[in-house]
């Protein structure tokens, strides 16, 4: 079957999807892996598989690409300029499922944190935002 989208769109849309591991999760990880928390990835048997999960502190993380999960108020999240349809509809997908997974979460008695891409730019933001680990502690 013929792809609906050239060539050039098809290489965006692929760039697109980040798989595990990205840069924004490292930086994460060794964020907390340096202040010595403990921590487990890609939790299988919890909604949304969490990229990140401190079950002593009962908190689950996410690191979210500000455009594949529409980081609202973000540069980063802005849409491409063709298919823009498209890619409305594949974003607010993409929100609801993040939203399902949260609440499902939060239901099962876990702290959930969002990390956006563009967030883990900066170490004091960061840090800022990490701090509620300490509160959770068990
Ligand atoms: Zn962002």
């Amino acid at each position: 079957m013929a792809d609906v989208f050239s060539k050039s769109v098809r290489s965006e849309i692929m760039g697109r999807i980040r798989g595990v591991n990205t840069r924004p999760e490292m930086m994460v990880r060794s964020f907390l892996h340096i202040r010595g928390f403990r921590f487990r990835l890609h939790a299988k048997a919890l909604p949304g598989k969490p990229d990140i999960v401190l079950p002593r502190y009962k908190t689950a993380i996410f690191v979210h690409g500000c455009f594949w999960h529409g980081h609202s108020d973000c540069k980063r999240s802005a849409l491409p300029s063709s298919h823009r349809g498209f890619w409305s509809r594949k974003i607010s997908g993409n929100k609801k499922r993040d939203s399902d997974q949260i609440r499902a979460l939060r239901s099962l008695g876990w702290c959930v944190l969002v990390i956006w891409e563009c967030e883990t730019k900066k170490a004091d933001l960061l840090s800022a935002r990490l701090k509620v680990l300490r509160r959770n502690k068990r």
